[in-house]
């Protein structure tokens, strides 16, 4: 898929716990505007989540046969679960030249960029590893098995922030949507996306 003089692909991801679903949330009331990815997943639906809203939710051999088919921009296993990003919802954006945001996790993130090095990523991070802990086990839903689990997943995925262009700390649901704001704002002005209106400029 080339992306020359397209559309803006970024890639948005953070740990559980570090809160980027709320944040996305919020950006979603921002002046900026883009358009999300919905992936598709086999994990089971969860309360409130609707199918083709939040996830396309998939059997097993469906989801093999779309890998089999090369549906998928990226696709990774995560806790025991397919998640994959299908060419289809790209491709719907991408022509209109705005943004389009994956939230997805940091494998996935890395097959994007390697697919597509001129998509840009973000990282969402908590502020401190308590902070972390704090929100894991603030569901109330956790088992001290399942805690460990997803604060060891948590701490590896911390440990491949280097593989981001940009950090976002989120101490502040409001600033660290505002601050994704103007990276995304800024981003939209470098030469490579400015490109063609340059041309157009000079060749006037
Ligand atoms: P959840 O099950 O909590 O909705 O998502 C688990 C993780 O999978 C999150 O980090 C989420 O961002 C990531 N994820 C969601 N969709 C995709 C996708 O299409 N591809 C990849 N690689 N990760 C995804």
């Amino acid at each position: 898929m080339d992306l020359k003089g397209k559309g803006m692909l970024v890639v948005l991801s953070g740990p559980s716990g570090s809160g980027k679903d709320t944040v996305l949330e919020k950006l979603k009331d921002s002046d900026f505007s883009f358009d999300k990815t919905i992936s598709a997943t086999t994990r089971a639906m969860r309360d409130g989540e609707k199918d083709g809203v939040d996830y396309y939710f998939v059997d097993k051999s469906t989801f093999e046969e779309r890998i089999n088919n090369q549906e998928f921009l990226e696709y990774t296993i995560y806790n025991d679960n397919y998640y994959g990003t299908p060419k289809s919802e790209v491709e719907k954006h991408i022509d209109k030249g705005g943004c389009i945001l994956l939230k997805i996790e940091v494998e996935g993130a890395g097959n994007v960029r390697k697919a597509m090095p001129e998509a840009l990523s973000i990282f969402i991070i908590p502020p401190s590893m308590e902070e972390l802990e704090r929100r894991l086990r603030g569901r109330g839903t956790e088992t001290e098995e399942s805690f460990k689990k997803r604060f060891k997943t948590a701490k590896d995925e911390l440990s491949r922030a280097n593989e981001y262009d940009y950090i976002v700390i989120n101490d502040d649901i409001a600033l660290c949507a505002e601050q994704i704001v103007k990276i995304l704002e800024s981003e939209k002005l470098r030469y490579c996306r400015m490109a063609n209106i340059v041309k157009n400029i000079i060749e006037e």
